[in-house]
């Protein structure tokens, strides 16, 4: 009984109790970076920089995450440590690395790289891993002293920037800053009218088709040496300014880079909530991981379906709905406990996902058949296993390119999300 009215006493302070921003915090950024080493089993963070940055993008109400979602999270507390001032979840390229064939024998380090409101006091930062029962655990903390002479204050005047919509105040806008990958100096006027192009695409998307205002797209003009990307299956090697590449794990259309300092960099000159990197190549493929950043390609035929479909992961931290290379569960999650993302099961905890929008004459688990096409049901083959993980529709645009639309359950999400950015 203690424990349980632990947790809850820490879930309350947790989801309401939200500080004011100014009793604590500046309008810049505080960046802390770190390098995240390791391999299958265990990982160990290393301290790398702490940046001051001009803007500051995000909320000045909602300090506090309220979703829960994410492998990892940073809680930044007061320097009695008791205080939580600002969290977030996200999670990084590292934690996919981990479940490869490569991280059983060769241990390898990540950069990585959270930001939060430049604070006005010395603060307690303390990172955290996720396990396995989706429990958090601190595993790295340090004190941050704003006034140390040790923090990194870089010039931002070497690019132009733009902003190509919206008019609203950043603290109040959800603020998508898109970087250019492999455009030229001399593609630069290319890159102006993809990013134009992409933002038609995105507000052809509901919820954002219905809250054009509450959007910021910014860019920044930053050439790359050579047009393109790598792409190490074809041995097609570019050097561009974000460091980007096919073939990430060996998969053809998983488009990533490692860069992460220099993506920050960038994303710097304006202020943001997003990071959207643009590639400037016609071949299939993209990335999107959740509060880390976005790729797309900007010439293929799909590159419509997939810049939202991206956005889906790395804003609203949603699952892909499809199987991709694991037939049983057991080889990707713990069956014991609900994985954490909203829109798919394995139906330990159903009450706690999409239980509420399930018809009560919809069997569980839902056929898939031409009667339960457009119902909210429970279908199986999601989260890149086919048997024992289950997604709420038949189809959804983060199952396939074949709809343009969220599925209900992404939706409700995409829009609570939007909500607490913009508020
Ligand atoms: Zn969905």
């Amino acid at each position: 009984m203690k424990n349980l009215f632990f947790v809850f006493l820490l879930i309350s302070n947790t989801v309401f109790a939200q500080i004011n921003f100014d009793d604590y915090f500046l309008s810049k950024t505080l960046r802390f970076d770190y390098s995240r080493a390791g391999n299958s089993d265990t990982s160990y963070i290393f301290f790398e920089q702490i940046k001051e940055e001009p803007f500051w993008g995000g909320s000045k109400v909602n300090l506090t995450d309220t979703f829960n979602f994410g492998d990892y999270r940073i809680m930044l507390y007061d320097s009695t440590g008791t205080k939580l001032l600002y969290s977030r979840g996200y999670s990084t390229l590292f934690r996919e690395w981990k479940d490869t064939e490569e991280a059983k024998h060769t241990p390898l380090s990540y950069y990585e790289s959270v930001v939060m409101p430049f604070p006005k006091q010395k603060v307690i930062l303390k990172l955290q891993d996720r396990d396995k029962k989706n429990v958090f655990h601190t595993v790295f903390e340090y004190v941050i002293n704003p006034k140390s002479y040790f923090i990194v204050k870089d010039k931002y005047n070497k690019y132009e920037t733009e902003r190509l919509h919206g008019k609203r105040d950043a603290a109040i806008a959800l603020d998508i800053v898109v970087l250019p990958e492999g455009y030229t100096e001399a593609e630069m006027p290319k890159f102006r009218k993809d990013v134009q192009r992409f933002i038609k695409y995105f507000f052809k998307v509901k919820p954002f088709k219905q809250n054009k205002k509450k959007v910021n797209f910014w860019m920044v003009k930053a050439a790359s040496e050579e047009s393109g990307t790598d792409i190490p299956g074809d041995n097609v090697w570019r050097n561009t300014i974000l460091n980007t590449h096919f073939y990430t794990f060996d998969t053809e259309r998983y488009l990533t880079t490692r860069d992460v300092n220099k993506i920050r960099n960038l994303a710097a000159y304006v202020p943001y909530d997003q990071i959207y990197i643009l590639v400037n190549t016609s071949k299939y493929g993209g990335g999107g991981i959740y509060n880390y950043y976005n790729l797309c390609t900007a010439d293929n035929e799909y590159a419509e379906q997939v810049f939202t479909h991206e956005f889906g992961h790395a804003f609203a931290a949603l699952a892909d709905e499809y199987p991709y290379g694991y037939t049983d569960a057991e080889e990707l999650y713990d069956m014991t406990v609900e994985p954490w993302q909203v829109n798919i099961t394995n139906l330990v905890d159903f009450e706690s996902k999409w239980k509420n929008m399930v018809d009560k004459d919809t069997p569980i688990p839902t056929p898939d058949t031409e009667e339960y096409r457009n119902k909210v049901g429970v279908f199986e083959g999601a989260g890149y296993v086919h048997k024992r993980i289950y997604r709420p529709v038949h189809d959804c645009k983060m199952r396939s390119n074949v709809t343009k639309e969220f599925c209900p359950v992404c939706l409700k999400t995409v829009k609570q999300m939007l909500n607490f950015y913009t508020k």
